[in-house]
């Protein structure tokens, strides 16, 4: 069979490891997962119960509108229904708008520590990919994206993502920065801006920028967001898009009709009721975030402030070592190498107890790993 260069040549994304997994492998029966950047506090009763309710009915097939959650969330964001798409998790939408807008010699653009999706989905569907490299502090540049664009009108070029915070860095860009690009690249004929935020409702900083008037006020602008991280429901695959009308016509027109499976739509439909479970994801990650930072400060090791539900830090270590070591003792993490970040370790937001597992790890590993210089 022949297939492709580009088919040949990806390389599949890695999942954290599972918690079984490691238990089997290392021997071990207590195991602490803060790899995936997934809620600690596991799901909330009011999506166990909608669950529940909705299991007699899964022998058929789902709502292919989505009806309900389109309106419940059209509601909540005062935006159109015709402006919303779901998908199946917001990583399906990003393969999709790369698979709607873009044909052979177009390219994708993005940060080159970035979210490893862009990537692979691009290759996936035979598109060029252009990569802007990222600056020591470790924050996506974005005057460097922006002078691109007020230079450079390639007809190739056809859709940015930037993922705001950044997957694995946390960091974020401000309204000021999103603004320019989004003025630099508007009025062309065949081009987007994706505002991919997974992590929008754990953001802090004041001058975060309100994706939602960009996607009225500029055409070329999209909006990513994902059920999968504050409302604590990775598992059951449920993500959206908001963006201009005609967009979102030609995404329905490609995607699979039933894309978000019936138990998905409850689960949202209940999760975005449940205004106590988003305060306590919200609360529960900015502790313990501060609690890293506190504890990442004592022990000198570099590391980047975070909007999101993670923090990347400088282990002063050979990272895959560390993670191995890391491993063994229980606690699952991300090491960074495959970003070019070989000593980075990038460490998700538990609850307290096991912030406190995973800090207590983190320093015994520190004192058997030898410190690697610059
Ligand atoms: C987690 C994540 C997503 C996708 O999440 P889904 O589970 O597919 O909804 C998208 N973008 C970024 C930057 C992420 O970190």
């Amino acid at each position: 069979m022949k297939v492709s260069e580009e088919i040949r040549s990806l390389i599949p994304y890695k999942p954290g490891k599972p918690i079984e997994e490691t238990k089997r492998d290392y021997n071990l029966t207590e195991v602490v997962k803060l790899a995936s950047n997934e809620n600690p506090l596991g799901p909330s009763p009011k999506v166990l119960s909608a669950i529940q309710e909705a299991l007699p009915e899964i022998h058929r097939y789902p709502d292919a509108s989505c009806f309900q959650l389109s309106e419940k969330l059209s509601g909540k964001l005062g935006i159109d229904k015709n402006q919303i798409v779901f998908g199946n998790g917001s990583n399906e939408l990003i393969d999709l708008v790369i698979r709607v807008f873009c044909e052979p010699g177009s390219r994708v653009l993005m940060s080159d520590k970035s979210f490893i999706a862009y990537k692979i989905c691009a290759q996936a569907a035979r598109v060029e990919t252009k990569e802007f490299a990222m600056g020591n502090d470790l924050k996506i540049d974005a005057s460097g994206i922006a002078e691109y664009f007020e230079t450079t009108n390639d007809p190739k070029d056809r859709v940015l993502f930037i993922a705001n915070p950044n997957n694995p860095t946390g960091s974020y860009m401000g309204n000021e920065e999103i603004l320019r690009i989004c003025e630099a690249t508007k009025g062309r004929d065949n081009f987007m801006v994706i505002l991919d935020e997974a992590y929008n409702e754990f953001v802090r900083a004041p001058d975060y920028p309100d994706a939602l008037e960009l996607v009225k006020k500029y055409k070329h602008v999209v909006n990513m967001r994902t059920m999968g991280k504050v409302y604590g429901l990775a598992g059951i695959r449920i993500g959206y898009m908001i963006a201009h009308p005609e967009h979102c016509d030609y995404i329905h027109r490609v995607r699979n009709p039933f894309n978000v499976n019936s138990l998905a739509q409850v689960a949202a439909l209940a999760a975005l009721d449940d205004q106590d479970y988003l305060q306590k994801a919200q609360q529960t990650n900015w502790a313990g975030l501060d609690y890293f930072y506190n504890e990442l400060e004592s022990l000198r090791l570099p590391f980047i402030r975070s909007e999101a539900n993670f923090v990347l830090f400088d282990s002063r270590r050979n990272g895959g070592q560390f993670t191995e070591e890391l491993l063994k003792k229980g606690l699952i993490v991300r090491p960074m190498a495959g970003y070019g970040l070989p000593r980075h370790i990038r460490l998700s937001v538990g609850l307290e107890s096991e912030n406190q597992f995973a800090m207590k790890r983190i320093k015994e590993v520190l004192d058997i790993l030898p410190e690697e210089s610059h």
